[in-house]
């Protein structure tokens, strides 16, 4: 019998990692799932021109390394703002430097012969959340990411809403009350990325108490440990950061009015503390402080494909574009 499943070599590249996959879509209608799968450093700090050199590296390893079928294209989610037009990076941060402008999308289809897909990671994540984890069967999704930063994508009938620079759903870069007067990451002050993001807890925790290990900066995933040992500091700092997520939240959901929330990102898979009811009822009671009364009883849900999400999100978005 013919062999019906599809295939799609999927590549996520953030500022630490790049992965890259061939990913089996089966001819059954069930989840996609990697029968490919290989992990470099990104090397940021070489800049971007070495970053799209192992892109494109790994990439080809992955393509010769796979001979179960015909793949179909690349799709790819990216660090940075991806010019929807073009597949091109529009803009980088300082954690990649020189990624900004990068033709990613072009390059990568004049290198290989396919047809290729780049939109932003955390779009990526949404999408792949929306369509095959706990979003699914929602209409609407509102996802956000909480890690080192906050980033986030609105799904609405399928579709991620990338805005007219590719750059919609920052949602780390709104106003929040809680961050009045700290400066942010993006150059402004007052954003919720300052109080809600596990760099943020580290530093808050740091600020008010002192280091946890005098040898390093205190990180979130230190306040984590203290939270799961009970620690009544650390699970003060955590309420207040849960709590300013979850009135942005509620913000957003005046704005969007989403079916689901879903929440995901390293920090909240990794950490007992993030993932504590304590976090997630203080999460809960700060989204019940904003949101309207038709709006008090939406799901916040947890995502649930953590690493493949964005894999799934970007192979995703190259098939559609192949309709
Ligand atoms: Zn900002």
């Amino acid at each position: 019998m013919e062999n019906t499943d599809r295939f799609v070599c999927a590549v996520d590249i953030g500022g630490t990692k790049i992965a890259c996959a061939i990913m089996a879509f089966p001819a059954t209608g069930e989840r996609p799932h990697p029968v490919y799968e290989a992990e470099v450093a990104t090397g940021a700090s070489e800049g971007g021109e070495a970053v799209y050199a192992r892109v494109e590296d790994a990439v080809c390893t992955a393509l010769a390394s796979f001979d179960g079928g015909e793949v179909l294209g690349v799709g790819v989610g990216s660090a940075g703002v991806v010019d929807p037009r073009t597949g091109c990076i529009a803009y980088a941060n300082e954690i990649m430097p020189g990624w900004g402008g990068i033709a990613l999308g072009p390059r990568l289809a004049e290198a290989l012969g396919l047809p290729v897909a780049v939109t932003g990671d955390v779009h990526a994540h949404a999408l792949g959340e929306a369509r095959w984890g706990v979003g699914r069967g929602y209409d609407s999704e509102l996802c956000l990411g909480i890690g080192t930063g906050i980033g986030g994508a609105f799904v609405v009938d399928g579709r991620v809403m990338r805005g007219s620079h590719g750059a919609a759903g920052h949602m780390g870069h709104i106003e929040s009350t809680a961050a009045t007067g700290i400066p942010c990451a993006c150059g402004r002050s007052g954003h919720l990325e300052s109080v809600a993001s596990g760099t943020s807890i580290g530093r808050v925790f740091e600020e008010r108490y002192g280091r946890v290990d005098p040898a390093r900066p205190t990180v979130g995933r230190d306040v984590n440990d203290l939270v799961a040992a009970g620690d009544e500091r650390a699970i003060s700092v955590v309420r207040e950061a849960g709590h300013a997520l979850g009135a942005s939240l509620g913000s957003l959901a005046n704005v969007l009015d989403p079916a689901v929330i879903v929440l995901s990102g390293g920090v909240i898979h990794e950490g007992t503390g993030w993932r504590s009811e304590t976090w997630r009822a203080s999460v809960a009671e700060g989204y019940r402080s904003q949101a309207l009364d038709p709006l008090q009883d939406t799901p916040i849900l947890i995502g649930e494909l953590e690493g493949e999400a964005p894999l799934i999100g970007a192979a995703e978005n190259l098939l559609d574009t192949l309709k």
